[in-house]
């Protein structure tokens, strides 16, 4: 279990650098020198393992800011010479969009900054890269796909097109999804012994998430037969899969509808399927990776949307109805296109720097962009009219002069010890809602209140590089979903081939497996749920994730030969304490009227000062973050 993991020896002897101080750029005005251009091999954040996501270096400034230390220990800003037309907060994908908005607007010649904490651009959109066996394989650190509850809207489908990427054609050429299928793996539970009295996985449970629902298949009898739930449990598991029973008789479709949107489905489950209370832990997780809570914190109604069972009888009529998250009424209408690149919407993210700044990532299609690497030293040259300035957290952004006049912005941000404050035409803050009023000390409490009110949902994404999935194949799993363990879910990585990217086909060749958990407190409503998450992983080291990870591969896999100590060559943790957008809960959050929404209040411009990111609103999707971004734009056109 403690084995030390070679780290390095998967970076392809690349030497991994991290840190402002190391990034080859021309930041501060001094242009990055021919030897440094060359020597771009030694910045590539994507490769980095240990704990990613939002990693140790990126978060310390804005903590200091929100607990009122910053400014006390922070030395003069140094005045940059620097102008530009536009600074943007945040290199995500609603940052780099709105770049994108504002230079089609204001031509390509419009002076534009974009400043972002991390050390990789992309936000959420993260690339893990690893080097197995000498072979590129790559996974998502965060966002996964292009996969909205809605079609994605003419500005962010028109986004897409221009960077060229056709979803449905994609999918088509590139996507594998038959590859396990066809070598026999298939999706299975993995019961703890810690929640069911037993650690046992057991093969052939697909959910209708997965595709195909293993209760319409005929096996569902067979798979419970090999749980270590009892008889009780078991029969009630059959019930709710398979009866077509009408739990709510005598009410009509929309009446039935609206009952279930105002409890939870495990109090659906409890008190009007009224199954066994040892039914619940098998369930219990099925909601976490959309919303961050389990099913005590999620409504009825949003579950009949996202697939899960009970529902078959009660005879529901299709499409949203009133008083639905924004996800489960998308879900219910119908959703997006859909597509996975095999680094998520990293590439998305890397489509978009490309057409900022051509020189930082060589090639022209969406398949060569997938293995293009990334020139980071050219991502701030000031020969450039677009500059990503990485490693930089922004501490305050003011209007210059008053706000109903003001004709540019002061943006003041460090990096590293030092702080710089840099002038612009105006500012979009494409940064997460919650940060927003300590940049912006100026903004009317009002809309401070409501920029506070949105909470993140935390998650965890690990990468876990194998020496091969021999232990997957013997045990005919390429998903395991785990409902009362520390990690929610084990899967082999998406086979997709795009470009000369290649997946891996043979359970002799290495591959990336993908972890997740949503840390959350069943019981409290959703919103503290986030909180109590948030303050989970604040507090839990890399060793003692790693060992859980070890831990939980172990015993999941054992039974297939796996050995932790031998099999495991690699392990990133994307930790975001910071996730997806908060989308409003029917069960917890009032029904407010249209336009007094905390997201729509808390986006109100404010001079020359306009707010995109997902947050903005109030949900989590790449479609949403570029929405966002376009509408920020417009408002500093019309203003
Ligand atoms: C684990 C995970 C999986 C997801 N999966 C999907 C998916 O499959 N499909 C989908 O559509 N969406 C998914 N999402 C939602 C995702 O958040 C959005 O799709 C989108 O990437 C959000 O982009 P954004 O630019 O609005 O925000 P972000 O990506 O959060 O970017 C904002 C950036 O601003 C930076 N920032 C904050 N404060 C400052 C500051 N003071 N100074 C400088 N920079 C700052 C942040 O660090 C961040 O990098 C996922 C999210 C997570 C966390």
């Amino acid at each position: 279990m403690d084995r030390v993991i070679p780290r390095r020896d998967f970076l392809n002897g690349a030497v991994m650098t991290i840190g402002a101080a190391l990034l080859p750029q021309s930041v501060h005005g001094h242009e990055s020198s021919a030897d440094e251009a060359q020597n771009h091999s030694v910045y590539n954040p994507a490769v980095s393992t240990g704990l990613r996501g939002s990693h140790p270096g990126s978060f310390e400034i804005a903590h200091s800011l929100r607990d009122g230390t910053f400014w006390k220990e922070a030395p003069n800003p140094e005045r940059l010479a620097e102008k530009y037309d536009l600074i943007i907060v945040g290199g995500g994908i609603s940052g780099l969009a709105a770049a994108h908005f504002y230079r089609e607007r204001a031509g390509a010649n419009a002076r534009i900054l974009i400043l972002e904490n991390h050390d990789d651009f992309g936000g959420h959109a993260k690339r893990n890269e690893f080097h197995l066996g000498g072979k590129l394989q790559l996974l998502n650190g965060g966002t996964m796909l292009i996969d909205s509850p809605t079609p994605y809207s003419a500005e962010a489908a028109g986004l897409l097109k221009k960077l060229g990427i056709d979803a449905i054609a994609l999918e088509k050429k590139c996507a594998d999804h038959d590859l396990y299928r066809s070598l026999g793996l298939g999706s299975g539970v993995f019961f703890d012994r810690e929640t069911f009295g037993a650690d046992r996985l057991v093969p052939g449970f697909t959910t209708a998430e997965d595709g195909e629902s293993t209760a319409s298949s005929g096996r569902l009898e067979d798979f419970l037969a090999r749980t270590p739930l009892n008889e009780a449990v078991r029969r009630d598991i059959l019930r709710i899969e398979r009866a077509k029973i009408d739990y709510l008789p005598g009410l009509t479709s929309a009446e039935k509808k609206d009952r279930l949107s105002r409890i939870s489905y495990k109090d659906f489950l409890l008190n009007i399927v009224k199954v066994n209370a040892g039914l619940i832990a098998f369930y219990q997780t099925r909601t976490n990776g959309e919303w961050g809570v389990g099913i005590d914190a999620e409504p009825a109604l949003d579950c009949w949307a996202l697939g899960l069972p009970g529902f078959q009888g009660l005879q529901l009529e299709p499409g949203a109805a009133p008083h639905m998250s924004y996800s489960a009424a998308g879900y219910a209408n119908g959703g997006s296109d859909r597509f996975h690149f095999p680094d998520g919407n990293a590439s998305i993210a890397r489509l978009l720097v490309r057409s900022l700044i051509p020189a930082a990532i060589p090639g022209g299609s969406v398949e060569d962009v997938v293995t293009a690497p990334v020139h980071y030293e050219r991502l701030d040259s000031n020969s450039s009219p677009v500059r990503i300035r990485l490693n930089s957290t922004v501490v305050r952004v003011r209007n210059v002069g008053d706000a109903n006049t003001a004709r540019g912005v002061q943006v003041t941000y460090a990096s590293g010890k030092k702080v710089f404050s840099v002038h612009g035409g105006a500012c979009v803050l494409a940064c997460w809602n919650m940060v927003i009023p300590f940049l912006c000390t100026e903004l009317p409490e009002k809309q401070k209140e409501a920029l506070h009110y949105l909470v993140k949902v935390p998650l965890v994404y690990t990468s876990v590089g194998l020496r091969n999935w021999t232990s997957f194949q013997k045990l005919g799993v390429s998903h395991v979903s785990s409902p009362g363990a520390y990690w929610n879910s084990i899967s082999l990585n998406w086979p997709v081939n795009i470009g000369e990217y290649r997946s891996p086909r043979s359970a002799e060749e290495p591959i990336l497996v993908h972890m997740s958990r949503t840390p959350c407190k069943p019981g409290l409503p959703a919103r503290e749920q986030h909180e109590a998450g948030r303050m989970e992983l604040l507090i839990t080291s890399f060793e003692s994730l790693e060992r859980k990870i070890r831990d939980q591969l172990t015993r999941t896999l054992g039974p297939g030969g796996f050995d932790s100590a031998r099999d495991i060559e690699a392990i990133t943790v994307n930790r975001w304490p910071h996730g997806y957008g908060y989308e409003y809960n029917p069960l917890f959050d009032p029904e407010w009227p249209d336009g007094q929404q905390p997201h729509v209040v808390g986006r109100k411009r404010f001079g020359r000062i306009t707010i995109a990111n997902s947050d903005s609103g109030a949900t989590a999707y790449t479609d949403v973050a570029m929405d966002q971004a376009f509408r920020a734009v417009r408002e500093l056109f019309t203003a």
